[in-house]
């Protein structure tokens, strides 16, 4: 019997694989489970999410964030007070895998086309395997997808990497390596502002460049979010709670509006606990924008254009981009060109039927690349409360 093939192993390819498991096909998951939270994100991070925004959604209960910390014999994460370090959410990952995808393949998906004649697809692993599919979900999440502005990525730069003058912030895991270096982190966003505070913690000089002026800023403790606004798992807002919960008609909305929303809704802001351990330990620099990147004597130079009109040269032993992560299915490159071909995208990004469906019967896809048609609530741990039990829906009716 062909199966059904989830290529990835973060937070949603786990948590839409047990969905699929619950309705009884045959799935085959492959990947390396949580690796981008486990090589990707700094050690001694702290979620930006709160406890009840950070569980792999499932249909076998027993097994959140919290059923986790029960299991686990360590304190219970539950209220918006609870703040969760990076190591205890890989480690319930990893739990959630064990216990719900127990066959889970560590290797690599290098090939997806289409089988010819039985409307399935024929997949190829780094192991040597090729297998038929009766569908497959993408849930390939961050990897690929750093994103690099032109101004850092220059090639001036020369080779990218945590070794070389500049790098993307994905690339870091350990932030001791700058300790008693000068570092430039670029971007306003939560992984700016805490992998400066985590470098400067380590004993690094942080300097945080930011575009546009009052960008660095944190938001609101639980204690003094608003009352009379609905509750969402990213605060209070109506604007918010309707994107939570209610994320179908989201596709309908005309495209400059969802791309627009995916970038803005939950933009740029540090979380309420980052405030006390950044400010006064971190210095800012504001400017209009960064114009380029040279490298003199091995380390890296920023030239950047100040609210004055002037041009300023800034220099540091390295510089990290969080400049984020952009959807582009080109960069996905175990997708076979003819898939390439026949995929309807807007902007590089899948555009979504219902169920997560692609412009091609049987191809899935979720996460961070379903984000431009079901919203910004994809690009965050809570979407697979939405997604998955849709997705496995849709999936079995179609193809079970
Ligand atoms: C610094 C940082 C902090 C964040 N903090 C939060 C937070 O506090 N709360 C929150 O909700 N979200 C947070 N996010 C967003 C979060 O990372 C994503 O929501 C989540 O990881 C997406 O999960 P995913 O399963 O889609 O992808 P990922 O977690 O990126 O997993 C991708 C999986 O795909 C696999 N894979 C890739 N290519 C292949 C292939 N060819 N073959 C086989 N397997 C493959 C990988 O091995 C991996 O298992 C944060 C993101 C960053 C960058």
């Amino acid at each position: 019997m062909r199966p059904v093939a989830v290529v990835g192993a973060g937070p949603y390819g786990l948590s839409t694989a047990a969905h699929l498991r619950a309705r009884g096909l045959p799935v085959r998951v492959f990947g390396d489970p949580m690796v981008s939270w486990r090589d990707h994100m700094p050690e001694g991070m702290l979620l930006k999410s709160t406890p009840a925004a950070s569980s792999l959604d499932c249909p076998q209960p027993g097994h959140t964030l919290a059923d986790y910390c029960d299991a686990a014999g360590i304190r219970r994460l539950v209220t918006d007070e609870d703040i969760i370090p990076v190591e205890t959410f890989i480690a319930y990952g990893q739990w959630f895998q064990r216990k719900l995808v127990p066959g889970l393949e560590r290797v690599r998906v290098v090939s997806v086309e289409r089988a010819r004649g039985s409307g399935g697809f024929e997949l190829k692993l780094d192991s040597g395997e090729a297998f038929e599919a009766r569908a497959v979900v993408v849930a390939t999440g961050l990897s690929g997808l750093a994103h690099l502005p032109p101004e850092l990525a220059g090639p001036a730069s020369g080779a990218l990497g945590p070794a070389a003058p500049v790098s993307h912030v994905y690339e870091h895991h350990d932030l001791g390596r700058f300790s008693g270096k000068e570092l430039i982190v670029v971007g306003a966003g939560q992984s700016a502002l805490e992998t400066a505070a985590l470098a400067a913690e380590a004993g690094a000089q942080v300097r945080v460049v930011s575009r546009g002026r009052g960008r660095v800023a944190f938001g609101a403790p639980p204690w003094e979010q608003p009352r009379l606004r609905p509750e969402s798992p990213f605060g209070r807002a109506w604007s918010l709670w309707a994107l939570s919960y209610h994320a179908d008609p989201y596709r309908f909305l005309p495209d400059p509006v969802r791309h627009h929303l995916v970038r803005r809704v939950l933009g740029p802001l540090g979380a309420w606990w980052l405030r006390d351990r950044f400010e006064g330990k971190v210095q800012v620099k504001e400017v209009q924008r960064v114009v380029s990147t040279d490298v003199s004597d091995g380390a890296p130079v920023l030239k950047v254009l100040t609210h004055g009109g002037r041009t300023e040269h800034l220099t540091a032993d390295h510089v990290i981009a969080a400049t984020g992560y952009r959807v582009d299915i080109s960069a996905m490159d175990f997708l076979s060109p003819t898939l390439h071909t026949h995929l309807t995208t807007t902007r590089g990004t899948p555009c979504l039927g219902p169920g997560y469906v692609s412009s091609l019967p049987g191809l899935y896809f979720t996460g961070l690349p379903a984000a431009s048609s079901y919203g910004p609530v994809m690009r965050f741990v809570c979407g697979t409360q939405f997604a998955s039990p849709r997705l496995a829906k849709h999936l079995a009716a179609a193809h079970g």
